[in-house]
């Protein structure tokens, strides 16, 4: 194994990575760290976020940069604003023994002013989200004339992001002669145009298989009927009593919904999504943090950049409606050397996408049951015991044994034991013991899918692989041409000759009217609403002879056992489930 003292690091960040507790180099750490420090070379590294790859090109940088110069000579683009606020704050910890060093933050939805103040008093480091870099430049405010090395990280993210005229500019506007190093998970086509056109031979590497999710991840799907989904999500949750988790749903509407049952169902659960002003989501973020929310739900958007160790699980609630952005949800879990579990519940109709996941994570998922009443019970049961034998005894309560003993003398050791659980396991198991199970949808099911998607249109358009889009392409034209906003346009599928995409029903009229004599390169573009509401590509109709019943009764465990004790008086067994759920890990 390396040392970080072989890689060629200068004494004070040998310091610095003594202080953060680092013992030995992650492997892209190992990998990069010498090929940037050995001479100024273009750098293209795979490698999913969660291997220490900030490292491994924040040392190189600090070492490289001259700390007696107070310009710009290190711009390092990220997706969000969160992330970029992560990096700055690991590079004061690189940094820390680096005399003279200053990195300054920018990102959008803060005053431009104040980061151009900051800017202004010298940063030889600059951390900043496309966007705003971009404005700032056109401003004037930032000086890259001198900028002698580019990060690129998170490429894809950014790239999802539609950042992609953005970042061209930047690159266009900055130094040739510069060294630019870019990271990336995966490498779509986007990724690599932006590494042959802005690089100059760089050395590549790759840690792991390439666009293969880390190892430490392991990946389950649930099959259920679309009417048992938040049922399922529930029980996931309580089978796992120390879940730390991050839940995913496609919509902002959603996220929002999923997140407030939770919340009415007793969780410590909260939404984070791009409705929320950025403090909302600083707060959100900042409970997550420090594990007071237990359940962070998001949209993918809100959740990029999110970095944060220790998620035992990622639970798909929906699948994305690009399958390739399940990788980037994934990843949120098994970091830092930590396994994780990556959760999918499904109905029959989005089966099919498992296997193409699986061919781009080049891992099988393994299909389990939802647990049963009986399972979660024993497995909170349990999990008590441990608790308590894991508790440490608080020697002040000697002074009240002797009072203790003398209400409790009656009873017998079994008798107590038994009690004693019952107060967590009586609530467990009131509320399971009708709850029946949430078993696979039936054959009869097969064709049911929810009216998850009745608010949306599902459109055909003309244009397809033979014009030269993939799916981030077209949404992206989409995006764009329509002038809907980040979330608007939804599963975007391209065939050869013809793509099919949906948008939210009150746009319908709009679009139509916009792709009402429209060309595009000379053709004339054809835009029709499709029957298909549901999956990619066009097909099976919607039953809605069974969509309004017909699958017997419904099943009535939506309201939890626990609400119903939280609405009545708080009784002390739940406020010690309470203290149990919110208690900081
Ligand atoms: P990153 O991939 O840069 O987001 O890093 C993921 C996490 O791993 C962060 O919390 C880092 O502080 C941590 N980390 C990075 N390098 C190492 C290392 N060599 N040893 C232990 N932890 C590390």
């Amino acid at each position: 194994m390396t040392n970080f003292s072989e890689l060629g690091l200068q004494e004070d960040l040998l310091k610095a990575i003594s202080d953060l507790g680092f013992e030995s180099p992650s492997e892209v750490q190992a990998q990069a760290i010498p090929i940037l420090l050995e001479k100024d070379t273009d750098l293209v590294a795979l490698a999913q976020t969660g291997t220490g790859k900030t490292a491994a090109f924040g040392f190189p940088l600090i070492q490289k940069i001259n700390l007696d110069q107070r310009h710009t000579q290190g711009l390092i683009l990220s997706p969000t604003r969160e992330l970029c606020l992560q990096i700055t704050n690991e590079f004061q910890n690189y940094g820390k023994y680096s005399s003279g060093l200053r990195t300054v933050a920018v990102y959008g939805g803060a005053s431009i002013t104040d980061q151009e103040k900051q800017i202004k008093k010298g940063a030889q480091i600059i951390v900043a989200t496309p966007g705003r870099m971009k404005d700032m430049l056109k401003r004037g405010m930032i000086d890259i004339s001198q900028l002698a090395y580019c990060v690129l990280d998170e490429a894809d993210e950014m790239l999802n992001m539609g950042f992609y005229e953005d970042i061209t500019d930047i690159l266009a506007h900055s130094p040739k002669e510069k060294s630019t190093w870019l990271f990336s998970a995966t490498m779509p086509k986007e990724v690599s145009n932006i590494a042959k056109k802005f690089m100059n031979s760089p050395k590549e590497i790759t840690v792991g298989q390439r666009n293969v999710s880390t190892k430490n991840v392991s990946h389950e799907y649930f099959l259920v009927s679309a009417r048992d989904r938040y049922n399922a999500l529930k029980r996931l949750v309580d089978v796992n009593p120390e879940v730390y988790a991050c839940v995913f749903c496609r919509t902002k509407r959603d996220t929002q919904k999923v997140a407030e049952r939770l919340i009415e169902d007793g969780y410590n659960a909260a939404a984070l999504h791009g409705d929320l002003s950025q403090s909302q989501r600083d707060m959100v973020m900042k409970s997550f943090r420090n594990k007071q929310v237990q359940i962070l739900v998001a949209t993918d958007v809100a959740a990029r950049g999110i970095d944060v160790d220790d998620i035992t699980h990622v639970i798909n609630y929906q699948l994305p409606d690009e399958v390739e952005i399940y990788t980037h949800r994934s990843g949120r879990t098994g970091r830092a050397g930590k396994t994780g579990k990556s959760l999918v519940i499904l109905t029959k109709s989005e089966l099919r996408k498992i296997k193409q996941i699986e061919r781009i994570i080049g891992q099988n998922f393994t299909e389990e049951s939802i647990p049963s009443g009986e399972e979660i019970c024993e497995k909170q049961l349990f999990h008590l015991v441990n608790e308590i034998k894991e508790t440490e005894i608080n020697p002040k309560i000697d002074a009240y044994l002797p009072k203790l003993e003398e209400m409790l003398i009656d009873l017998t050791k079994e008798d107590l034991i038994k009690k004693f659980f019952s107060v967590e396991f009586t609530r467990f198991y009131n509320y399971y013991k009708d709850a029946g199970s949430i078993s696979k949808p039936s054959a009869s099911e097969r064709d049911f899918q929810s009216n998850e998607r009745s608010d949306e249109t599902r459109f055909f358009i003309n244009l397809g692989e033979k014009d030269g889009f993939n799916w981030m392409q077209l949404k992206d034209f989409l995006k764009e041409t329509l002038d809907l906003g980040r979330d608007a346009v939804a599963k975007v599928d391209v065939k050869d000759s013809f793509s099919f995409f949906n948008v939210a029903k009150t746009d319908e009229p709009k679009v139509m009217q916009i792709f009402e004599n429209f060309t595009y390169q000379g053709r004339n573009i054809n835009v029709e609403i499709t029957k298909d509401k549901g999956g990619r590509g066009g097909g099976r109709k919607r039953n809605d002879r069974k969509k309004s019943g017909g699958f017997g009764k419904r099943r009535d465990d939506n309201k939890s056992g626990f609400s119903g004790a939280r609405k009545g008086k708080k009784s002390n067994v739940e406020s010690s489930f309470n203290r149990r759920r919110s208690k900081k890990k």
